[in-house]
């Protein structure tokens, strides 16, 4: 029997390119449209919000994009990370399936985020930019962002979701101590933030309201960029360093996946990991390879939401952009797994998923927190609430093979570790979470709200 359970690289191997799937589409990607014309955007519409390196990345089909040596410096702290065969779960499943999964929880700010923080950092140091704006859900991008800011000396303004600021105070500490400022949002400090305020001055907040704060506070100054964590092109890419990694890493483990699952909030750590492999998909080498996002039940966008244009945002201010959708207006309930709470989902992603490369799955929160704790009691990591959510994917797809007595290969993308959610954890095992039926109802007012395109 094979006992080997960990899979390393050398730092070495760190990968030295960024894989670009826009470069391998069979389709080109529904253009992003202008909030206001409703034509295709061009980058001087961006050049307010990103820097032009970013702005580039966004709309490459370069199959190969240099990553930047002070970026991979910064990168060797903690890549390349670990690929772990689950030897321990498997018995504890009593599964015939293999479970491995890659762990980017051993960053500093324990997830997959900073793969694109400190790239964004860098880029926006490059363009002369002393400030970048940010939301964050859960904490874990206003953390990572914090941290890349440090590396390049960035000061980092972040608008963090009202009910995880309350939540998950740790997450906050974690930014002041890496020399950020963060507030709850909705806050005081922007005209959006203010009108929700006033409309209901104990709204729990969500991503969509955060990112209408961060946008408002970089477009009315100069100095200021905005920065985002997931959804965008260029957060994908960045994010592929992982995926390229698992490729190799597979590989030294005599093994390729028959199935990966992963988490989507925006869907960057799971793209991230499994874009490199949906390319051998893709070119037909292999065909059977099932891609599973799982997103929670009460933000469904994936499994619910139909594929139109819509707002990255509450308040209208983004680009608008193919994607699946609950309406920018839709308020996801206060699940733990914050960084899950999002209306829509990565545009290549959806695109993918519309052709048939990729499928979704809508999980309850309980269930999520069990597989967690099966996993913690097995393999010992803590993981985050929305890693969670991949666990039980990959939980019950290895019982699946427990059943049907096949061998699968699964493959989990470990997005980070949960040792900020403690209370999360807590409110769990004092049996004070509940599940949030799919709120149907909600969904059905905010998608009147869909822009006319
Ligand atoms: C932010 C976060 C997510 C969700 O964001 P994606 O862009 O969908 O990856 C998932 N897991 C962890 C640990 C996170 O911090």
């Amino acid at each position: 029997m094979d006992k080997r359970t960990k899979f390393v690289l050398d730092e070495e191997e760190i990968p030295k390119q960024w894989y670009n799937i826009q470069a391998d589409l069979p389709e080109p990607l529904p253009p992003v449209l202008h909030p206001v014309t409703g034509k295709p955007i061009t980058p001087d519409d961006l050049a307010p919000l990103f820097p032009m390196e970013l702005i580039k990345q966004e709309v490459s089909t370069e199959r190969w994009i240099e990553i930047p040596e002070e970026v991979r410096d910064i990168y060797r702290l903690w890549r390349p990370t670990t690929l772990f065969r689950a030897h321990r779960l498997e018995k504890a499943l009593d599964t015939p399936a293999k479970i491995f999964y890659k762990y980017e929880g051993s960053s500093p700010p324990g997830s997959h985020k900073p793969n694109t923080a400190v790239a964004q950092a860098y880029y926006n140091k490059k363009e002369g930019i002393k400030r970048i704006a940010t939301e964050t859900g859960a904490g874990q991008w206003g953390s990572a962002l914090a941290f890349g800011g440090a590396c390049f000396g960035i000061e980092i303004k972040v608008y963090m979701v009202s009910i995880s600021y309350h939540q998950k105070p740790y997450r906050r500490v974690m930014m002041e101590v890496w020399g950020a400022k963060c507030v709850p949002s909705p806050s005081k400090d922007t005209k959006a933030g203010r009108a929700m305020l006033a409309e209901d001055p104990n709204c729990p907040g969500s991503l969509g309201l955060a990112i209408s704060e961060a946008v408002e506070d970089a477009v009315s100054r100069d100095d200021t960029h905005y920065s985002l964590g997931s959804v965008l092109n260029h957060v994908l890419l960045h994010q592929t360093v992982n995926g390229l990694e698992a490729k190799k890493l597979v590989e030294k483990a005599d093994a390729y996946p028959d199935i990966i699952v992963g988490c989507v909030g925006g869907g960057s750590n799971f793209a991230g990991l499994f874009l490199p492999f949906v390319r051998d998909k893709i070119d037909g080498t292999k065909p059977d390879l099932r891609i599973i996002n799982v997103e929670p039940m009460s933000a469904p966008s994936m499994t619910k939401g139909p594929y139109a244009y819509d707002f990255g945002d509450k308040a209208g201010l983004t680009p608008l952009m193919k994607m699946f959708t609950l309406g920018h207006d839709f308020m996801p309930p206060p699940i733990h797994a914050g960084g899950l709470r999002y209306h829509g989902m990565a545009p290549i992603i959806c695109h993918l998923a519309n052709l048939g490369f990729v499928e979704g799955r809508a999980e309850h929160q309980l269930g999520t927190f069990e597989a967690g704790i099966t996993f913690a009691r097995s393999e010992g990591i803590i993981s985050a609430p929305e890693t969670d959510h991949a666990i039980k994917a990959g939980i019950d797809e290895a019982l699946k093979c427990k059943e049907t007595g096949e061998a699968k290969t699964i493959l989990i993308a470990h997005s980070g570790h949960g040792h900020v959610d403690m209370a999360s954890y807590d409110a769990y095992l004092a049996g004070k979470l509940k599940n949030y039926e799919y709120p149907e109802e909600k969904v059905k007012e905010a998608l009147e709200n869909l822009p006319k395109v």
